[in-house]
């Protein structure tokens, strides 16, 4: 293989990068995947074995550096993995907490596993609420490629007949715990579903890799490949092939264009060397995540593009969408003072979630439009999360720690923003990173829908603690700060009309022929599911076609 020229250049090796790459390597195309960051070391990187008393500060980190840390996933078991280096910038009035996985295999290292599938409630929700515009995709479509992703990574859960939630191909659900059965009755008396989630983790052998041995602590990495995540489930395979060469600390600039504009190829940084590297191909995958993809657009300027390749819509960048997360709702089940302890944080995961129950006969039932969903937590955790709300010392504050310990609840909510022209990431004029690339600037707040349904779920929770005859604490003071979910989608939204989307329903840029998009960037909005059981299914479905146009001679092999 020349070192210089490829069928196609893949930027990114998360779920959507590595889909890809798996995809296009096993059809035989002569893959160059970058990705800025290293190939993790599970023996090394992750600590995920070790008790908190095993870390010098608890596994929460040294307390003079923990403001920089960029929250609960970004600490001791985990540290040096977070990206820190590289800068974003937020414009002013926008928070946005934005932890980055600049590693080979990204954020699936480290992801919570809940995969659901949307549905055409999602894909035309523009049609039942008016609000906004379809996908360009309907379930009909994406359905075997849904399928085709669950066999291939493994996902446990049930079969729900949920009108919100097609159902899948599952492999056994992990089992509920003490507390999610007092909560499930509660919440079924109350007309609210309480349900195995949809979770990638391997509750019986698949495909070559071992049933979790629910040690716990997922969300620092699995060291035996029992959650999918690109280096455990795509990489080895796609290595096997002999098409992939994979460049490690290869920080993209910018895509490099020909006379015509198309891409010819991509400028990276050695993050190593601190060099500036061509590499040339037919064919570009972006992957970077949704807005990182937007960055490497925006900033690939040229006298084709002087804002931004394949932005002659001017929607690049735009309809930044996310989940908005909160406690919305925590408290006791006095059932369960002083009951034996389990390790209820079996695998750190959201094994159980509450999906969508509003507005599904009547899209306008409710204050808000769309609908929420709920994943409960609680509890025995590691680390005795009820610690500071005991009054007491010595002895007795230990045992009263201890009787408490099986008995917290909590109530985390996933709401989708609506499509906004306030939300949108852009060029930071003024600042850059430690490269000299300019900074990609975030612009972003809730809107009023998505904190009604923060109300309403709020409401919900409270009276399934009480009805549980639970003690109820109260709910976060104000949701999580945007950016927190790592659930973003928009900035280069697919749709047919090429004067109003980046892309077209394949993901291609309606622009540029030989430039695809492989995230949530290509979403036209969020909605109550995660992404990346969604991100891999339209991705491989934007590689059989992009396979076909190889087959069909629209691209040609090098
Ligand atoms: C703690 C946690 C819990 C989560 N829980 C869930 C969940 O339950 N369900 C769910 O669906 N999702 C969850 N997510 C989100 C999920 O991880 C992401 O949706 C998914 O990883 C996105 O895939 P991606 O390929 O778009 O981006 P990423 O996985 O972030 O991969 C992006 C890749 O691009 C590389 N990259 C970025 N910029 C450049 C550049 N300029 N040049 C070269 N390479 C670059 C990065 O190194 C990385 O390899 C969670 C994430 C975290 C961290
Ligand atoms: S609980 Fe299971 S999936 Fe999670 S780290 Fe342990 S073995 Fe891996």
């Amino acid at each position: 293989m020349s070192k210089s020229d490829y069928d196609v250049i893949v930027v990114g090796t998360g779920a959507g990068g590595g889909m890809a790459i798996k995809c296009l390597c096993d059809a035989g195309l002569k893959v160059c995947a970058l990705d800025a960051g290293r190939r993790l070391d599970p023996t090394k990187d992750f600590r995920h074995h070790r008790q908190p008393y095993d870390m010098p500060f608890r596994g929460m980190g040294d307390p003079k550096t923990r403001a920089q840390s960029y929250g609960y996933m970004d600490n001791e078991y985990v540290a040096g993995v977070w990206e820190h280096e590289i800068g974003y910038s937020s414009a002013a009035g926008t928070d946005w907490q934005w932890p980055r996985c600049f590693n080979v295999g990204g954020k699936t290292n480290f992801w919570g596993r809940s995969s659901a599938r949307m549905g055409d409630i999602d894909f035309k929700a523009a049609t039942l609420d008016g609000y906004d515009v379809d996908w360009p995709v309907s379930y009909a479509e994406i359905d075997p490629y849904y399928s085709r992703v669950e066999n291939l990574i493994g996902v446990a859960s049930t079969v729900q007949n949920r009108p919100s939630n097609p159902d899948g191909h599952y492999l056994p659900p992990i089992n509920l715990r003490c507390f999610d059965h007092i909560l499930a009755s509660s919440a079924t008396r109350l007309g609210i579903p309480y349900l195995p989630d949809r979770i990638a983790q391997l509750t019986v052998p698949h495909n070559g890799r071992p049933a979790c041995h629910y040690c716990g602590n997922c969300t620092s990495g699995c060291d035996v490949g029992a959650f999918f995540s690109t280096p455990w489930v795509f990489l080895p395979s796609s290595e096997k092939t002999g098409n992939l060469e994979l460049r490690q600390h290869a920080l993209a600039k910018n895509i490099l264009v020909d006379a015509d504009g198309q891409a010819k190829g991509v400028l990276y940084v050695d993050r190593i060397t601190h060099q500036e590297v061509e590499v040339h191909a037919r064919v570009v995958v972006v992957a970077a995540s949704c807005v990182e993809s937007a960055h490497i657009l925006l900033n690939s300027t040229s006298p084709h593009w002087p804002t931004g390749i394949a932005n002659s819509s001017g929607q690049l960048g735009r309809n930044l969408c996310d989940h908005l997360y909160g406690n919305a709702g925590k408290g006791y089940l006095p059932q369960l003072f002083g009951q034996p302890i389990y390790p209820d944080s079996v695998s750190s995961s959201t094994i159980v979630w509450m999906p969508r129950w509003q507005n599904l006969d009547n899209p306008h039932q409710e204050r808000f439009i769309r609908g929420y969903s709920v994943y409960p937590e609680g509890g025995s955790v590691d680390f005795p999360v009820e610690y500071d709300q005991i009054e007491g010392f010595g002895l007795e504050y230990k045992h009263e720690i201890k009787r408490r310990h099986p008995a917290p609840v909590h109530f985390t909510l996933q709401a989708p923003s609506l499509r906004s022209e306030k939300n949108y990431v852009d060029i930071d004029p003024e600042k850059r990173d430690v490269y000299g690339i300019p900074m990609v600037r975030v612009h972003f707040e809730w809107d009023e829908n998505a904190l009604l349904m923060w109300e309403h779920a709020k409401q919900s929770c409270e009276a399934i603690i009480r009805g549980a005859k639970g003690e109820y604490l109260g709910a976060g003071d104000a949701p999580e700060t945007p950016g927190y979910s790592l659930h973003e989608t928009g900035t280069a939204r697919m749709g047919n009309d090429r004067d109003k989307f980046v892309t077209n329903r394949f993901g291609q840029t309606h622009d540029v022929h030989n430039l695809y998009l492989c995230d949530a960037s290509v979403f036209p909005y969020c909605t109550d599911k995660t992404t990346t059981l969604s991100i891999l299914a339209f991705t491989m479905r934007t590689c059989d076609y992009m396979i076909e146009n190889f087959r069909t001679g629209v691209h040609q092999r090098v």
